[in-house]
């Protein structure tokens, strides 16, 4: 078995009074969709927040690895453009994007760490070339096309349907080259349709970018097909963790999740 990407051991994250996350261990390997479920409130978006570096976790490591080489870093307490250079990126439950850019300008953005930053430090500085300036453009062109926006190119982001300003949101992710996607509810709000498609799309891209990702995500019967593994929140704590079946089958997940739904 490989070395994990993303190793998570012991979390805890406390707002006051309340403990939101309570001794979490969570491991992703190279090329593997992983899914964190969990009944509303349970702790799911302040673990990506306390992984991404919104969030400092009260105590515990959040430990990645990007080539699985067996020497992670420590990564609690970096800012979340420091963790973006490393090679996470991330979606949001409620989309963040640039409304009134265009999509190529959102996607645009992305590129603006890793692979192209010295040419965005060029551009801010007007020394780059038309040559740097347009290889900006090409990737952010080619990845709005892989996620199936072209013809939005020119549309500001404001505009666009909801289903595809998830997907831009992806589109934009991808422009930072992760090793890890990270993905918080990508179905929300989409017709099962849109949902189908989605699901195709994530699949492809671990496929054509030897991605891992990790997904946050409320529609089971997505989360079931998708899913190399899946992890279970309740009240801030890991009740289980297993293969698909594992976890359909589990009585204490049925229990706090899949037999309230
Ligand atoms: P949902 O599925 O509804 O999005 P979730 O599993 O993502 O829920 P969180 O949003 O992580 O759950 O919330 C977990 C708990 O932590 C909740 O009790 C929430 O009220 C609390 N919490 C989250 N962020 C904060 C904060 N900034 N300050 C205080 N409490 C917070």
């Amino acid at each position: 078995m490989s070395n994990p990407v993303l190793n998570v051991k012991a979390v805890d994250k406390d707002f006051g009074g309340i403990r939101a996350l309570d001794d979490v261990d969570l491991v992703v390997r190279q090329n593997e969709i992983v899914a964190l479920i969990g009944p509303n409130g349970a702790g799911k978006t302040t673990f990506f927040n306390c992984i991404t570096g919104i969030y400092t976790p009260t105590s515990g490591d959040v430990l990645v690895d990007p080539g699985a080489t067996g020497n992670p870093v420590r990564i609690n307490g970096k800012k979340p453009n420091k963790v973006t250079e490393l090679g996470m990126a991330r979606t949001f439950q409620n989309i963040r994007l640039f409304p009134s850019m265009t999509a190529l300008e959102n996607v645009m953005i992305g590129t603006h760490c890793r692979t192209h930053s010295a040419v965005w430090g060029a551009i801010s500085r007007n020394k780059a070339t038309r040559a740097e300036e347009q290889a900006v453009i090409d990737r952010s062109y080619e990845l709005l096309r892989l996620v199936g926006l072209e013809q939005y190119v020119n549309e500001s982001s404001a505009n666009m349907p909801y289903g595809k300003q998830r997907r831009l949101e992806i589109a934009r992710a991808l422009a930072t080259d992760p090793f890890l996607l990270l993905l918080d509810e990508p179905a929300a709000g989409m017709n099962p349709q849109e949902t189908l498609e989605l699901e195709e799309l994530i699949v492809g891209l671990r496929q054509r970018y030897s991605l891992s990702i990790m997904l946050i995500e409320h529609d089971m019967k997505m989360v079931m097909s998708m899913s190399d593994r899946i992890y279970v929140l309740d009240y801030g704590r890991m009740i289980a963790d297993g293969t698909p079946r594992e976890i359909a089958d589990n009585p204490a997940v049925i229990k706090a999740y899949l037999g309230e739904s």
